[in-house]
């Protein structure tokens, strides 16, 4: 991806970092040291017992094989790829790489709850940017809140958690496009929406968008934990810089690969979520305690009801368990059900024609 062209020969993304983090050593792994072929490791106080899965060796810091995999079923190209311990990880580096508490991290609301946390953990203020009452992005809200506070990073979940709203690229590429810091696009739910544009066409024209996917949910490997921040190379090597050396483990990375290897299994996966959260929709808009069911793009259904609290405490008495969101702004009497599998959700359907 170009470097320094636009208004980016102005503004270099790395005077957008922490200077400390510009300035940074970083830890030199023995596998940093050396790369390559030999015969006996000694260099990383490894133990020589273990079997042929290599789990006695420590994992490769930076998940070569793993992105090259990437590139290869997902088109990431490998240069502009990092692995996280789950996109939760990659978050946080991205508010300790960019925010100090002078500064300000941007976010919609209501959206994915780890954004304000990890802020929080920082202690870097928080902006937020409701959303309009339809649930969309309210756009000029934003552009007028990110002109007024300058936040150094604005979070952008698309599809949106919890929601399930898919908002435009165009109206996203707007918004990070006059965004001065860096423009964050968790595209976590991306598989399950249909002729969904992504915001990774946006990286190679502007350097300060940053896009993350993970193989927690349509990859279905979310106890594995793998994230993946897809940016411009020099926010790659800062990530890289800054993370722990061996972030993610042998397993974890073995598993993301063989994960990777059945594209089809998890397009099969995808294509039963989308027909049964359209089946659940439909059968969801007819029970008389639902007033709204809102359209979405995920892996998961929002619908608004009389008495969400009541609605949550029959579910678990019949020993399902759902996310009762009644509490977020925008979103009093909201459920969000997350769409399981046929039985799941056939048991899920059935509790609620039963409800009174
Ligand atoms: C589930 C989810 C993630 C995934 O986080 P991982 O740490 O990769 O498991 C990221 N963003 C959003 C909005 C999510 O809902």
């Amino acid at each position: 991806m170009p470097r320094l062209q636009g208004r980016d020969a102005v503004t270099d993304i790395t005077m957008l970092m922490n200077e400390h983090i510009r300035n940074l050593v970083p830890y030199s792994s023995a596998r940093d040291e050396f790369q390559g072929d030999a015969d006996i490791f000694l260099d990383a106080n490894e133990s020589w017992r273990g079997g042929n899965d290599g789990i006695n060796r420590y994992p490769d810091p930076v998940a070569s094989r793993l992105r090259r995999k990437l590139e290869e079923v997902l088109s990431l190209p490998f240069a502009c790829t990092a692995v996280g311990n789950g996109s939760d990880e990659i978050i946080d580096m991205l508010i300790r790489i960019f925010c100090s508490p002078s500064d300000s991290v941007m976010i919609e609301r209501p959206t994915y709850g780890a954004y304000k946390v990890f802020a929080d953990i920082s202690n870097i203020p928080v902006v937020d940017v409701p959303l309009g009452q339809d649930l969309y992005l309210d756009k000029a809200g934003m552009i007028r809140a990110i002109r007024d506070r300058k936040p150094k990073l604005v979070f952008i979940c698309s599809p949106n958690n919890p929601t399930g709203i898919v908002y435009s690229l165009k109206d996203i590429a707007e918004i990070a496009e006059m965004n001065e810091g860096i423009t964050v696009i968790d595209e976590a739910y991306a598989d399950f929406a249909e002729g969904f544009e992504s915001a990774l066409s946006l990286i190679a024209g502007n350097p300060r968008v940053v896009v993350l996917r993970t193989l927690s949910k349509a990859w279905g490997i979310a106890g594995a934990r793998i994230g993946i921040l897809v940016a411009d190379e020099r926010i790659i090597s800062a990530f890289v810089k800054a993370k722990a050396p061996y972030n993610v483990s042998r397993l974890s990375q073995d598993m993301a690969i063989h994960a990777l290897e059945d594209r089809k299994a998890v397009e099969d996966v995808i294509s039963g979520i989308r027909a049964a959260r359209k089946a659940f929709e439909k059968e969801a808009a007819g029970y008389p305690f639902v007033r709204e069911v809102i359209p979405s793009q995920a892996n998961f259904s929002l619908i608004r009801v009389d008495d969400a609290d009541r609605l949550w405490k029959y579910l678990i008495g019949k020993g399902i368990v759902v996310r009762n969101r009644t509490k977020e702004p925008l979103l009093s009497g909201c459920i969000r059900i997350t769409i399981g599998s046929e039985e799941e959700n056939r048991a899920l359907m059935e509790a609620l024609s039963e409800y009174r």
